[in-house]
């Protein structure tokens, strides 16, 4: 997407991109803040009243920070005044600038879901235990280890840039479902919505049918389900012993099927511009997954009628093309094992574990 923002004589960004998406609601703006990766921008929110509230902050940078701080001004505010922020969740273009509202002088209450709370504020220790996570994840699913160690190194050079914009900050408030977001005369009610991160949350005014949506739902994109190893001992219920894990595309089906209950009509997204048929994008997210995971089990139910076990990483190999760029695939196993645990979900999946410690798995 390219760049909206431009320089004005006086050399601070000039802020094209800041809109009032509900006529009914004219306290809420929209800001579109710049990312020099794709999909190049993403949008915050910031609502006017008492405490002047932001709902997520953009990156760290020079470029974000200026474009921020002239749409801010151009509503009659400075950095300083923001007195609260809402983290819809623990990625760098949500969370990255919160520090530097402080260090601009704002004393402000950052509010974030329990379970993405100890990322904001130890993210430069917990983004590489994460990626860790991931590793072990895809040896454990057949991936072979020096494929996994280059995965790995990738993710890692990768990292620099998500650790380079965003700083770690205090969280004050750790929210949980169904706490409100409250100003003098409205409210907003936290939906744990976990999937793209376990503490995802989303933001609805239940009168008005709105929903701010972070990146659960979006226009014309598709937010990946995070998926790795959390610390601590294997799962003692667990007869396969597996380590505990954050399984995100289970969550995410579970908490999208919730969204599609909800009475929501306009969507606010942490990408795009507001959504009006809010259920269709909700559905058309869910049909995105359902239709990958459909084409998964029909990979599966072939190899099984012709008597095999496979791994994650063997069923890949079969679904997805070879040589692919080290990013892509990882996605591409991150959904195999994604769509592995919702078939596990649903009962239709045998999983056992062979003598090297690899799982295989067959259709039920
Ligand atoms: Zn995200």
């Amino acid at each position: 997407m390219p760049q909206v923002w431009t320089r004005s004589r006086a050399g601070t960004a000039s802020p094209r991109q800041v809109r009032q998406p509900v006529s009914a609601r004219p306290y809420i703006h929209a800001i579109e803040l710049p990312l020099d990766w794709a999909p190049g921008s993403t949008q915050v929110y910031l609502i006017e009243g008492q405490p002047l509230t932001l709902i997520d902050t953009g990156v760290s940078t020079p470029a974000s920070r200026a474009a921020l701080s002239a749409a801010l001004d151009s509503l009659g505010y400075g950095l300083a005044d923001v007195e609260r922020v809402v983290v819809t969740h623990a990625h760098r273009d949500h969370f990255g600038f919160v520090e530097g509202l402080r260090e601009a002088g704002a004393d402000l209450e950052c509010c974030v879901h329990e379970a993405d709370a100890e990322r904001v504020e130890r993210y430069d220790e917990i983004l590489p235990r994460r990626i860790a996570g991931m590793t072990s994840l895809f040896v454990e699913h057949g991936v072979p280890e020096d494929l996994a160690h280059v995965l790995e190194v990738e993710r890692r050079e990768a990292s620099r840039s998500d650790l380079a914009e965003a700083v770690p900050t205090r969280v004050d408030r750790r929210l949980v479902e169904g706490d409100r977001i409250a100003w003098k005369d409205w409210s907003l009610s936290v939906l744990h919505a976990p999937g793209h991160t376990p503490g995802h949350i989303v933001l609805e005014d239940e009168e008005m049918g709105l929903l701010f949506s972070g990146d659960q739902v979006m226009a014309q994109a598709i937010p990946y389900a995070e998926n790795f190893h959390l610390d601590g001992p294997p799962e003692v219920a667990d007869p396969l012993r597996r380590r505990p894990r954050f399984r995100g595309l289970v969550e995410m089906r579970r908490s999208l099927r919730r969204l599609r209950r909800r009475p929501v009509r306009i969507v606010l997204p942490g990408f795009g511009m507001a959504l009006g048929r809010a259920q269709r994008s909700i559905r058309d997210t869910l049909l995105h997954y359902e239709v990958r995971l459909q084409r998964i089990d029909r990979g599966l139910r072939s190899l099984a009628a012709m008597g095999q076990e496979v791994t994650a990483y063997e069923l890949g190999t079969a679904l997805f093309p070879a040589d692919e760029p080290a990013g892509m695939l990882r996605a591409h196993l991150l959904l195999l094992i994604g769509a592995l645990d919702c078939l596990e979900e649903d009962g239709l999946l045998v999983t056992e574990r062979r003598a090297d410690g690899v799982l295989t798995h067959r259709h039920r």
